[in-house]
C-alpha cells in the first residue's frame, strides 16, 4: 500500500510529490494525462521568485525531473472512484485499485466554456483555449480573444506578435487584468478592445470565419471577421471525482482552508482547485508542500 497518492501531476501535485518523498513517505502521483497542467501552456513565466524567466514546459519539466530523483512514482491513469473506509483510500482507475492511507486531491481547473453556438462544433478548427499552443497556426491572420483577466491579455499580447489584428472581446468596460497588463494592451495598436460585449456566436463552415458580438449596453450585434477565436473566460475546477465526500463549495472548489485539510481525515487538497484569493504558480507550489506536511504528520499520529 502506497503511504500518500497525489492526484494530479500539476504544480501543486508534483511540489507535494517532492515534499511527500523527501519526508520519506511512499509516494505515488496519478495523471489522466501527461505532466505539467495547467503550465504547460504558459510561453514564460517570469513571476516565481528566484527564477527570472522560464518557460511553462521547462518548468514542469523539471518540476517531473526533481519529484522522480527524489524518490515519488508516477501513473498516468484516470481516477475514476474514490473510495475511502476505515482510514484506506481505494482509488479505482481502468488499470484496476490503488490503496494508500493519505491523499492529496491536485487536480487543478480546467479552461471555462463560453457556452455559445458554434463553440463546439468548431473546436480544434478556429476555436482554441489555449494561445501558446495553438498561436503559431494563425500567422498573419485576424483573431478573438474572450475574457478580461490575465490569461486573455496575455494571450492577445502573445498574439499580437503573430497575427495581423488581435479583437479583445470582453463582458465589461474594466478588465480584471493586472493593470501592467492592461497598459501593455492600451499600448499595442494591433490589439482592438470591444467591450461591454459578449460573444453570441461563433460561426463558419468547415472553419472559424466571424464571430456576432451582441453589446450588452444596448443589444446591438456585429459580425466581426475572424479566422479564429481564443476562449480565456477562466477556470473551473476538475473535481467530479470528490463531489461524492461532500468536501467541495456550490461551484466545485474545494472548501479546505490554508491547512490543506479537507472534511475528510487524510484527504488534503492542494492548488487551483481549492477555494483561495490568488491562483498563481506560487500559491499552488505553496499549497503543494503544506498539503505533504499535513499528509506526513497526519500519517505520524
Ligand atoms: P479570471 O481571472 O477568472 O478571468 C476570467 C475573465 O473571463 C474575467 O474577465 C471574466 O469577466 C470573464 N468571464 C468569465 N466568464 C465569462 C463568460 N461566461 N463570458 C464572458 N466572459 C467571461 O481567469 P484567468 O484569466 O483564466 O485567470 C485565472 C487565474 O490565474 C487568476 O487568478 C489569474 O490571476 C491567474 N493568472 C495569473 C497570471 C499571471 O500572473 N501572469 C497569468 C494567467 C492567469 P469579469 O471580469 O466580468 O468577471
Amino acid at each position: 500500500m502506497t503511504d500518500v497518492m497525489i492526484i494530479g501531476a500539476g504544480t501543486a501535485g508534483m511540489t507535494a510529490a517532492i515534499y511527500a518523498a523527501r519526508a520519506g513517505l511512499k509516494t505515488l502521483v496519478l495523471d489522466k494525462g501527461f505532466y505539467g497542467g495547467q503550465i504547460n501552456s504558459a510561453a514564460d513565466i517570469e513571476n516565481y521568485p528566484g527564477i527570472g524567466r522560464i518557460s511553462g514546459v521547462d518548468f514542469s519539466q523539471q518540476l517531473y525531473e526533481q519529484a522522480q530523483a527524489l524518490g515519488a512514482g508516477f501513473l498516468f491513469e484516470p481516477a475514476e472512484r474514490l473510495e475511502v473506509q476505515s482510514g484506506v483510500f481505494s482509488v479505482y482507475t481502468p488499470n484496476g485499485i490503488h490503496t494508500c492511507r493519505a491523499v492529496i486531491a491536485a487536480p487543478g481547473a480546467q479552461r471555462r466554456k463560453l457556452g455559445c453556438p458554434g463553440e463546439d462544433r468548431l473546436t480544434g478548427r478556429g476555436v482554441s483555449y489555449c494561445a501558446t499552443c495553438d498561436g503559431a497556426f494563425f500567422r498573419g491572420k485576424t483573431v478573438a480573444v474572450a475574457g478580461g483577466g490575465n490569461t486573455a491579455l496575455e494571450d492577445a499580447l502573445f498574439l499580437s506578435n503573430i497575427c495581423s489584428c488581435v479583437y479583445l472581446i470582453h463582458r465589461r468596460r474594466e478588465f480584471r487584468a493586472e493593470k501592467y497588463l492592461q497598459d501593455a494592451v492600451r499600448q499595442n495598436s494591433s490589439i482592438i478592445p470591444v467591450l461591454d460585449s459578449c460573444v453570441a456566436e461563433i460561426s463558419g463552415e468547415e472553419r472559424v470565419r466571424a464571430v456576432s458580438v451582441e453589446n450588452r449596453q444596448d443589444g446591438t450585434r456585429q459580425e466581426l471577421a475572424v479566422d479564429g477565436i481564443f476562449v480565456a473566460v477562466g477556470l473551473e475546477p476538475d473535481t467530479s471525482l470528490f463531489a461524492p465526500l461532500d468536501v467541495l463549495d456550490q461551484n466545485g472548489y474545494f472548501t479546505a482552508g490554508e491547512d490543506c485539510r479537507t472534511g475528510v481525515p487524510g484527504l488534503f487538497a492542494a492548488g487551483d482547485a481549492r477555494r483561495k484569493p490568488l491562483r498563481q504558480l506560487i500559491t499552488a507550489a505553496a499549497d503543494g508542500a503544506v498539503a505533504a506536511a499535513q499528509a506526513a504528520e497526519y500519517l505520524r499520529k
